[in-house]
């Protein structure tokens, strides 16, 4: 399998420092976007915790053994190791927020996928998004766990009226807040050509899909990545903006 990838985080026009945080190891074929939140440096010691308990939970194959699942599925048991990794994550965070008062309050949002034997996994918690380009449409594979997100499904907020919402940032699961956390983790079949594309708020805030569609399938993922982090400074990068782009070039 050969996947192309590349990842920027950048700090916006608006804001004084990143709490983004991304990760990128092409060996594991592990590609994870976490957006921190709280005060001082809280937000980013938080995404920083994510992105390394993620890595270091996928790249320990052990850990299967500590996880009540079938160990002759492989399936189940690379899902079930990607939602221990952001549940131990989340553990971790709450942990540090509650010794230390400079932490208190600190949480992240997550999205983490890994590539493995034919499939995709994809974890995440809160509004930083994962979307799928696949033939000639885009797909946003997970569902914020977000109070526009709900309003949008209930039928109450169109998708455009939520953008400008004054609620639009309010979520209703992050990683930190609660010593623990429900994962939603979702697993596709994956194909020659698929791109993967995963966010912060920052890049979905200000970037409609079919502007993504249209980079993605246009662009090299360096240069798509580079382009669409423009595009969301220009319309205002009022907060920080991360993007990872995954590009399955052969399967075998
Ligand atoms: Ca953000």
């Amino acid at each position: 399998m050969r996947v192309t990838s590349c990842g920027i985080t950048d700090v916006g026009l608006k804001r004084s420092h990143n709490e983004d945080n991304l990760l990128i190891n092409e060996e594991l074929n592990l590609f994870v976007v976490a957006d921190g939140m709280g005060g001082h440096n809280g937000g980013e010691f938080a995404s920083a915790i994510c992105v390394n308990t993620v890595e270091e939970i996928v790249e320990n194959m052990e850990i299967g053994d500590q996880l009540s699942v079938d160990q002759d599925d492989p399936v189940e048991l690379v899902r079930e190791k990607l939602r221990y990794a952001l549940r131990l994550a989340g553990r971790r965070i709450f942990e540090k927020a509650s010794e230390s008062p400079e932490f208190h309050g600190m949480g992240t949002t997550a999205v983490s996928m890994l590539i493995d034997g034919g499939n995709a996994f994809i974890a995440h918690v809160g509004d930083s998004r994962l979307y799928l380009v696949r033939d000639d449409r885009v797909e946003q594979v997970t569902e914020d766990h977000s109070f526009v997100a709900r309003q949008i499904k209930a039928g109450v907020l169109t998708a455009e009226e939520a953008r400008s919402h004054r609620m639009r940032n309010v979520i209703y699961r992050s990683l930190g807040y609660q010593e623990d956390v429900e994962v939603d983790v979702e697993v596709r079949a994956i194909r020659r050509g698929d791109q993967f594309l995963l966010c912060s708020d920052g890049l979905s805030g200000h970037v409609e899909p079919f502007e993504l569609f249209d980079h993605v399938t246009q662009y090299g993922p360096q240069e798509a990545a580079r382009r669409l982090v423009d595009l969301a400074c220009e319309r205002g990068g009022d907060d920080n903006i991360t993007v990872v782009i995954a590009s399955v070039d052969e399967l075998s």
